[in-house]
């Protein structure tokens, strides 16, 4: 295969011969290290979005790149059609750590949440009691949990949902961080689940009142509804504790992990019960696979070893609170910004521009320049994600820059 000489044809062959399912900035990516990445021309920059939260561990981190290619050496892939020696040590691993009794495993994101909504509607049915095909699950307005045709059903981006139906029903859509609608919808008859982001990450890093997601589970487990939470993004230390339910004293009913379970290495993800819920999933009723590999298993084993040993939840508190406190001070200077919001590492700024303008990306564009990457989540947004394992040092270089970017922008 003949290796890429520069970054233009790099995106000129991704143009030409890739779907155009993606509008990238215009950076061409060819390493990475911790919380750097390096284009093709060498220039270096800091990553502020770790693959949308995927990379928290940093990037290429040497133990869980060691513990892929350990495994890759000795066993990838088996298939469900056997078992194999790691998949139950991992099984293990994951229902200690995240303190529940069994795990699903898949590989993406979107797939688990897929996996959550079968659990659901088959737990309704058979646990519950729902009349077949008369289940509905409570989700929010301004959601993103993927992008299946089922997924895509209960969004409400038309950019996501045009021409791709007809759409999967069964889905109650009430506004995000509102107790009262809610309350509304559970009194609806037949309704088996609320599926929630804890922090909404690609509507803009939507952080709800703090009170919100523990009155949504009480009130999930007064009407016996299965309080879902999607952790994909929010997950894995991002926002500041292992999981940003965790800021609420929130256990799901069913847990959904994806991206930064992997520490970006594998395509890693699953969905977490307890028995009187998953054991409603008997054999060839899901699956996948790749789901549950060896070679995954080894990897989101080391990633999560990180995750502890290096007190990344801790270091995502921390820094968190150093960050928007120095984007606040700046945000007091500036007519451009009219808001920073978040907790740990997941966090925004909001443009003081109309959603359909093109300055976030700009900014974005102009950060780039300044050595950082960053993306816009709407035309107004902009979410800072950074690797957890940056340092104080680090993140307040990182805050230099976005502060003279967006002065040298505004003039
Ligand atoms: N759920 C949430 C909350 C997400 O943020 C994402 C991706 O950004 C997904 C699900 C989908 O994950 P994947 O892209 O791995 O399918």
């Amino acid at each position: 295969m003949e290796t890429v000489q520069n970054s233009k044809q790099a995106i000129n062959l991704e143009n030409k011969y890739g779907a155009h399912n993606y509008h990238p900035l215009p950076v061409v990516l060819a390493k990475g290290e911790g919380v750097y990445v390096w284009d093709v021309e060498g220039k270096k920059y800091f990553d502020f979005l770790s693959a949308y939260s995927a990379v928290n561990q940093g990037h290429c981190h040497p133990r869980i790149v060691q513990a892929l290619k350990d495994q890759a050496e000795t066993l990838t892939l088996t298939s469900r059609a056997f078992y194999n020696d790691v998949l139950g040590m991992y099984e293990k691993y994951m229902t200690e750590y995240f303190g529940f009794d069994k795990i699903l495993p898949m590989n993406t994101g979107a797939e688990a949440v897929e996996t959550a909504i079968k659990i659901c509607r088959k737990w309704a049915y058979e646990r519950k009691g729902i009349p077949e095909n008369e289940a509905k699950i409570i989700v929010c307005e301004d959601n993103f949990h993927g992008r299946t045709t089922t997924i895509i059903s209960f969004s409400n981006d038309p950019v996501a949902k045009k021409n791709f139906g007809p759409y999967t029903k069964g889905f109650i859509k009430i506004p995000y961080n509102d107790i009262d609608a809610l309350k509304a919808a559970l009194a609806e008859e037949n309704v088996a689940g609320f599926l929630v982001e804890p922090i909404q990450g690609e509507a803009g890093v939507y952080v709800p009142d703090s009170g919100y997601l523990t009155e949504a589970d009480r009130l999930c487990k007064e009407n016996n509804v299965l309080f879902i939470a999607d952790e994909v993004q929010t997950g894995i230390a991002r926002t500041g504790k292992l999981l940003a339910c965790d800021h609420g004293n929130v256990k799901p009913d069913v847990l959904i992990l994806g991206k930064a379970v992997s520490g970006g290495v594998y395509p890693v993800s699953a969905v977490l019960a307890n028995d009187p819920i998953m054991e409603v999933i008997q054999p060839g009723q899901h699956g996948s696979t790749f789901g549950g590999n060896p070679l995954a298993a080894k990897v989101a084993i080391a990633a999560l070893e990180v995750i502890k040993d290096e007190k990344l939840a801790e270091n995502a508190q921390r820094l968190g609170e150093i960050f928007r406190e120095r984007m606040s001070a700046f945000i007091e200077t500036t007519d451009l910004i009219t808001l920073v919001r978040g907790k740990g590492l997941l966090n925004a700024i909001v443009i003081n521009d109309t959603e359909d303008s093109s300055t976030a990306w700009d900014i974005c564009m102009a950060l780039k320049e300044n050595g950082l990457l960053a993306k816009p989540t709407h035309g107004n947004i902009i979410r800072f994600a950074p690797p957890l394992v940056m340092t104080e040092e680090q993140l307040h270089e990182c805050c230099d820059i976005i502060e003279k970017t967006i002065r040298e922008f505004a003039a």
